[in-house]
């Protein structure tokens, strides 16, 4: 498709756009009296309007039922968290019994290694990006010296290729051929925070099954806004943060994806708790955990319903809208903002350089040569909702969900001002 970097054409777009109406269906912050442009659903997505119905039904049935609400409530809150489970899986590419829902991201992955690292002294090396996101380092961190190793010699950083911003799938897979059978693990974020890369998951997922490692992804990044197949290429376990792309509200609960194959077993590592055992017998409080036979089993608490609201009603706009369209949006509104971008860069004799590569969510992370923080701060106070990463990349996230091609056009304009202002 031509694109035009004109008011005209975006206003086009948006009418021809079958998704324009869900961007009614959330909540924009005000700046100037005029809704923002919102470029950090990557971050924290926008409140879905009917999450606070949802919220409120909780409160009321907490009023009205007390305790009943466990039983009682409409949607009763002892197997609340089941019904987030179906809309899930569709849109990890799982079945509905290996995925669940609890805790928080980092917590979660924490348990999974749990079930999935079991270093020994010939298998214990981990394989990850160079510069995760630094949760994850931490974690990794701290699970190898758990099991008496060092994270030096256990854990191997995928690095980028000198002068370059993302990584080669060949690299990763090479690096795993050579690791070999000391790998025990692959872990690593499907969609790079930073740069907004989105991994080859399948390709790398069999590669590291062929010389007999686990695979988990960090999907924080890629759920909600890439294709995802996780039975299909065969991932043993992933984990996910509901906040971003989801929309689901600050800090909320975490998704996990159990491979079928590890569902139902007791002859397997797990931290156990009473929400992970059989609901028919749950209640019996016997002493013998019996595994439910899905990604349940991995429950320890009971969740808080609270929190699986608001993710509830973001999952029936999900239901609503359908992970392909949403797909096809972004890949249109994305090449439209690079357009934009590259269009800008021209008439202010470029300043900046766009460092995602081809294979890209909706993420653009744009290096800002010269005075990046003024521009950040200009783009701030003018509505325009970036963030901010150091040395001097701004993350570019137009969600598909809410974000028009007018506010890619819009956006362009301001961005042009305030360039050209310095
Ligand atoms: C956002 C994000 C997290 C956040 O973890 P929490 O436990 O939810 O605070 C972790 N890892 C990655 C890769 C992320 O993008």
């Amino acid at each position: 498709m031509k694109f035009e970097n004109t008011l005209q054409f975006a206003t086009e777009m948006d009418n021809n756009d079958s998704l324009r109406a869900f961007r009614n269906q959330f909540i924009f912050p005000q700046v100037n009296g005029k809704d923002v442009i919102y470029f950090t659903g990557n971050s924290l997505g926008l409140q879905p309007k009917i999450a606070k119905n949802y919220v409120d039904e909780i409160m009321k049935d907490w009023a009205e039922l007390a305790v009943e609400g466990h039983f009682y409530a409409e949607k009763p809150w002892w197997d609340y968290h089941e019904r987030l489970a179906k809309p899930l899986a569709k849109i990890v590419g799982a079945k509905p019994d290996e995925v669940s829902v609890m805790n928080t991201l980092t917590v979660n992955l924490h348990f999974l290694m749990v079930s999935f690292y079991k270093p020994n002294s010939k298998r214990f090396k981990i394989i990850c990006e160079e510069k995760a996101f630094p949760s994850d380092q931490y974690m990794l961190q701290s699970q190898v010296r758990f099991h008496g190793y060092e994270p030096s010699e256990s854990i191997i950083e995928i690095k980028k290729r000198e002068g370059e911003h993302f990584w080669r799938t060949e690299d990763v897979i090479s690096k795993i051929e050579e690791v070999g059978d000391e790998l025990a693990l692959v872990l690593i974020g499907g969609v790079n925070y930073y740069n907004g890369q989105v991994f080859e998951m399948e390709s790398i997922t069999k590669s590291a099954k062929s010389v007999g490692a686990m695979v988990g992804w960090d999907l924080a990044h890629a759920v909600g806004n890439v294709e995802l197949k996780l039975n299909e290429w065969g991932v043993d376990f992933a984990a996910w943060c509901s906040y971003k792309y989801m929309n689901s509200g600050p800090g909320n609960v975490s998704g996990i994806y159990v491979n079928e194959k590890y569902l139902n077993r007791t002859d397997f590592n797990r931290f156990e708790g009473w929400w992970g055992t059989k609901k028919e017998s749950r209640f019996l409080m016997k002493p013998i955990f019996e595994p439910i036979a899905s990604a349940d089993a991995w429950q320890v608490s009971n969740p808080a319903v609270l929190s699986l609201a608001p993710y509830l009603a973001s999952l029936q706009l999900f239901e609503e809208v359908g992970m392909q369209a949403l797909i096809e949006k972004q890949k249109l509104l994305t090449a439209y903002l690079e357009f934009v971008l590259q269009e800008v860069d021209k008439a202010v004799d470029s300043t900046f350089e766009i460092i995602t590569p081809k294979s890209r969510g909706c993420q653009l992370s744009v290096f800002l040569h010269g005075e990046g923080r003024s521009i950040f701060d200009y783009l701030m106070k003018n509505g325009v909702i970036v963030d901010w990463r150091e040395p001097n990349v701004i993350r570019l996230a137009p969600a598909p969900f809410y974000c028009s091609f007018e506010d890619m056009y819009r956006f362009g304009e301001i961005l042009k001002t305030g360039i050209l202002a310095e």
